[in-house]
């Protein structure tokens, strides 16, 4: 069993984005109220007291989209400077990057993943919806400060979807030829986008490395990180590949994460509400952090058996939460 030493924090559910795989339009979503989301100050106090005591270490920042929720520097600097934590990172759409980057970055932030899944302004504003073509060349800029700015290694992450942007492998896998980053393609989930899904269908991550092996070759790769992506590289390039293959190759078993919502609920499995606690309830009424301590390390005991079920049971089920809600 891997030690569970890794946060994903939802700071937000919302965003202002709405992919087709991620927030379908019409999807009924039910925000979390602003008076509901763990403050800044919750968030500090239980990591401080009820994470880190219980062995994490790394963090990630994600959402809905993290950037869109106003105090995130300060947030952002709050856990970078907490003694245990060793790695801190941020999942980001990158629309609001540009003008937040080196805020971030002084604040210590050192790490992103940024979702990009097209090269083409067209296709892009397919997928992410809203006004124009202006959204991806906004997003492109946000990734060329981060860059300058020094964050590394840099990570994109590509969520392939059958007609939409499949035909753009090649063109995205070739962004790691002259660039130090990481390109990782994510199997589309069920989560949330049950039309979407029927629809389009998904592509497993074996025939997208064929396609680049045919094309330029395929070795081994290495990359900083906790993730679960197999790592990869096109012989001679700068950068690498990762590849996410939670749908073909169930990896319940390696899963070393757990999540907090944004209304601070923790949950175990990404696809599984089972033992799901909520922690600000509690918080706000009063009861000690030292209880709510005993509370998740219950949780954590719990966890390999939850894992061990997920792992039987199959994780390309409908699920009727999206991502942005549950915190991806
Ligand atoms: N808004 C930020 C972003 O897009 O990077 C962070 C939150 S988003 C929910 C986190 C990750 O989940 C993104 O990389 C996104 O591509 C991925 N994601 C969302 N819906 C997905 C789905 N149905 N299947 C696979 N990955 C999905
Ligand atoms: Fe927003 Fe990220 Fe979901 Fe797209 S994938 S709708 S950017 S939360």
């Amino acid at each position: 069993m891997p030690t569970i030493d890794y946060l994903r924090i939802s700071l937000i559910d919302r965003c202002n984005f709405q992919c087709q795989y991620c927030m379908p339009e019409g999807a009924d979503l039910q925000y979390v109220r602003q008076q509901d989301w763990l403050t800044r100050h919750e968030l500090r106090q239980l990591l401080e007291q009820v994470f880190i005591p219980l062995g994490f270490s790394r963090f990630r920042l994600t959402g809905g989209e993290p950037l869109v929720r106003p105090d995130v520097v300060e947030i952002v600097e709050d856990i970078a400077h907490l003694p245990g934590t060793q790695d801190l990172a941020m999942t980001t759409n990158a629309f609001l990057l540009s003008k937040l980057a080196s805020a971030l970055w002084q604040a210590g932030l050192r790490r992103l993943n940024i979702s990009l899944d097209s090269l083409d302004p067209t296709v892009f504003q397919q997928i992410v919806g809203g006004p124009g073509r202006s959204r991806w060349h906004q997003v492109w800029a946000g990734i060329q400060a981060a860059h300058q700015i020094g964050f590394s290694p840099l990570k994109l992450n590509v969520v392939v979807i059958p007609g939409v942007n499949d035909h753009e492998v090649l063109d995205l896998a070739a962004l790691t030829l002259d660039r130090q980053w990481h390109v990782r393609f994510i199997e589309f989930m069920p989560i949330g986008n049950d039309s979407l899904f029927q629809d389009r269908g998904w592509v497993d991550s074996a025939t997208l490395r064929q396609r680049i092996r045919e094309r330029w070759g395929l070795e081994a790769g290495h990359v900083l990180g906790n993730g679960p992506a197999d790592v990869f590289q096109i012989p001679g390039a700068q950068g690498t590949l990762g590849f996410i293959s939670q749908m073909s190759e169930c990896f319940c078993d390696r899963c070393n994460r757990m999540r907090l919502s944004a209304d601070g609920w923790l949950r175990p499995c990404l696809l599984n509400e089972t033992g799901q606690l909520d922690l600000k309830t509690p918080l706000r009424q009063g009861q000690s952090l030292v209880d709510l301590k005993a509370q998740v390390e219950q949780l954590l005991a719990a966890k390999p058996d939850i894992n061990f079920k997920m792992r039987e049971s199959g994780t390309t089920g409908a699920y009727s939460r999206t991502m942005s809600q549950i915190g991806g």
